[in-house]
């Protein structure tokens, strides 16, 4: 089963994949963390992207197709999460293509919708465990009081550079302008689903669960 998660900064995307990560056993693809990944190994692309990922610009279409190319050709899964790709409709197309190659397709596109106004204090507030990747949020989620990360123990946390209010405005437009086009692509091809992405974490969950039952 292969399924995207769609929704602007913030929505929780990344929160969701991995629960289904360990509720499902399904791999998770987030070119945003792949590109992370690539800026903190310095290899040459990475280095190239850190500044327009900053800005909370989109990084080039191409770029982000071949990442998730390679991935789609070397690992083997019973399913991928797609989170944060495609955000154009040019990756639309090419993930269609990459999936047809191996003969598979996409079984449901899940939309989160959350409040505009909810975005930017989930994002401006957030940080994560440096080692297992935990996510916290200074409000609703702080980091444990002994500096410990109470899910994995390791005592690094880090914040994203474009999670400040200056990038997040970029970013939420990028979403609007070139990524909120797919809601009505995918709807047209009848892969569309929306969840209420304000409910609890639990609760969203729940809802994911019954969309993936149906799927
Ligand atoms: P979020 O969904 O919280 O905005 P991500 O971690 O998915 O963050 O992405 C962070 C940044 O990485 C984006 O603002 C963009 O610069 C780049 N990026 C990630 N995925 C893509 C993509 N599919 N196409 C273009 N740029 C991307
Ligand atoms: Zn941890």
């Amino acid at each position: 089963m292969n399924i995207i998660l769609l929704g602007p900064p913030g929505a929780g995307k990344g929160t969701q994949a991995r629960r289904l990560v360990d509720e499902r056993n399904m791999v998770q693809l987030s070119t945003g963390d792949m590109l992370r990944a690539a800026k903190d190994s310095g290899t040459e692309m990475g280095k190239l992207v850190a500044e327009v990922m900053a800005k909370g610009l989109l990084v080039t279409d191409e770029i982000v197709i071949g990442l998730i190319e390679e991935q789609l050709e070397t690992v083997e899964a019973t399913g991928f999460i797609f989170d944060g790709f495609p955000r154009t409709l040019a990756q639309a197309d090419a993930l269609n293509a990459l999936l047809g190659r191996k003969g598979q397709s996409l079984d449901a596109v899940i939309e989160m919708k959350v409040n505009d106004d909810a975005l930017v204090s989930r994002v401006t507030g957030r940080s994560t465990c440096g080692a297992c990747g935990e996510v916290y949020h200074d409000e609703t989620k702080p980091q444990p009081a002994d500096g410990k990360c109470s899910n994995c123990g390791a005592s690094e946390f880090k914040r994203r550079a474009d999670d400040n209010e200056d990038a997040f405005r970029t970013r939420l437009l990028a979403y609007y302008r070139d990524t909120s086009p797919l809601i009505g692509y995918y709807y047209a091809k009848g892969q569309h689903s929306a969840i209420d992405g304000m409910a609890a974490m639990d609760a969203v969950a729940g809802e994911i669960k019954e969309v993936l039952d149906k799927a």
